[in-house]
């Protein structure tokens, strides 16, 4: 069993610890996180909650909502995604909403008790004229007492500040699965280009959202992968959104994998667990694919670590668990709201 982990990064995170020494964070290998894996079901959960415990409230949940302000006709190629332009889904190509509909839609998020509010777009990146009606909504949202974060893909010089400049927390870019098994799900765009965005978002002071999606017949090692290299960024992502893939018709996966789940349950849950220990201070988001885990995954999923879902019944374009069914697990669950 892995005790410790493994080793520390050669050069020191941004934070001094206590005392002025620069605070070396763990550095996790492929190989570490795969020992992770193997772990006995219930011996990787109890290293999972130890390590909650230790960095965050046992029995809160973080909820953020999701509204897609552009949806559809996107020109980039996501093997899993509805919104691609290519992909014969039926998702419709609309313009960016109106700041003043995306307002009410954050106060109506408010009222339900969200307290982030994470505005996407199917945009290979925005153009410059793109981003003003996104600041302006920005800076409504921000108004309202929400946090704020946003989804728009690549971004180019001077964005990333100006968005930072409107009030943005944080920015959502996935790396969405190992670099090995990347190409069999993105070729319009490498990783290189996500960890491009990914540090000019750090570089404007903004927190960063970054996890990945599983179910996409990738292999445990590739899960692997890709946690390993969440948990290397430095320093890792403050909220990591696990995604359990959800098959809509007319894309690539679904052709693939015929809409049948290409993960096991418990396999999912031991990805959330594996993310809160190498993560430890990270807040780990249970993100598309809730409504088909069921109340008794999520609640294992709950046990291993995670601590933060999106919340309102719709995700971009995929459905999503009611607001009534998720305070009732909350319920059961002796979860609340953060
Ligand atoms: S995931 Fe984003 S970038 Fe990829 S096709 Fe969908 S909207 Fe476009």
């Amino acid at each position: 069993m892995l005790d410790h982990p493994p080793s520390t990064r050669a050069s020191a995170a941004r934070t001094p610890a206590a005392g002025g020494e620069p605070r070396r964070m763990p550095r996790w290998s492929t190989d570490d996180v795969a020992a992770l894996f193997e772990l006995p079901f219930s011996d990787l959960l109890f290293r999972a909650q130890q390590v909650h415990r230790a960095h965050h409230a046992p029995n809160a949940v973080q909820l953020s909502t999701l509204l897609s302000i552009k949806t559809g006709g996107c020109p980039e190629d996501c093997g899993y995604c509805p919104q691609a332009a290519r992909h014969h889904t039926g998702v419709a190509s609309g313009p960016v909403l109106d700041v003043g509909a995306v307002l009410d839609a954050a106060r109506a998020a408010k009222g339900a008790g969200a307290t982030r509010f994470c505005m996407g777009a199917a945009w290979r990146g925005p153009k410059d004229r793109d981003l003003e009606p996104v600041l302006d909504m920005v800076r409504g949202v921000k108004a309202l007492g929400l946090e704020t974060c946003c989804t728009l893909g690549m971004l180019r010089d001077g964005q990333a500040e100006s968005l930072a400049a409107a009030g943005l927390d944080y920015y959502n870019h996935n790396l969405d699965t190992s670099p090995e098994f990347y190409g069999e799900i993105v070729t319009t765009r490498g990783q290189d280009d996500r960890l491009d965005t990914l540090a000019r978002v750090r570089e404007a002071g903004i927190r960063v959202c970054c996890g990945g999606i599983v179910g996409m017949g990738e292999s445990r090692r590739a899960r692997a992968a890709l946690i390993a290299q969440l948990a290397s960024l430095d320093p890792p992502p403050e909220s990591v959104p696990i995604n359990h893939l959800v098959q809509v018709e007319g894309t690539p996966l679904h052709a693939k994998l015929h809409g049948e789940s290409a993960i096991d349950p418990l396999e999912f849950v031991r990805t959330i667990a594996v993310a809160r220990v190498t993560m430890p201070a990270s807040t780990v988001r249970l993100s598309a694919g809730r409504r088909e885990l069921g109340e008794a995954v999520q609640a294992l999923c709950f046990l291993a670590g995670a601590n933060s879902v999106f919340y309102g019944d719709r995700l971009l374009t995929t459905g999503n668990p009611d607001v009534g069914a998720d305070r009732a697990l909350f319920a059961k669950l002796g979860i609340a709201p953060a």
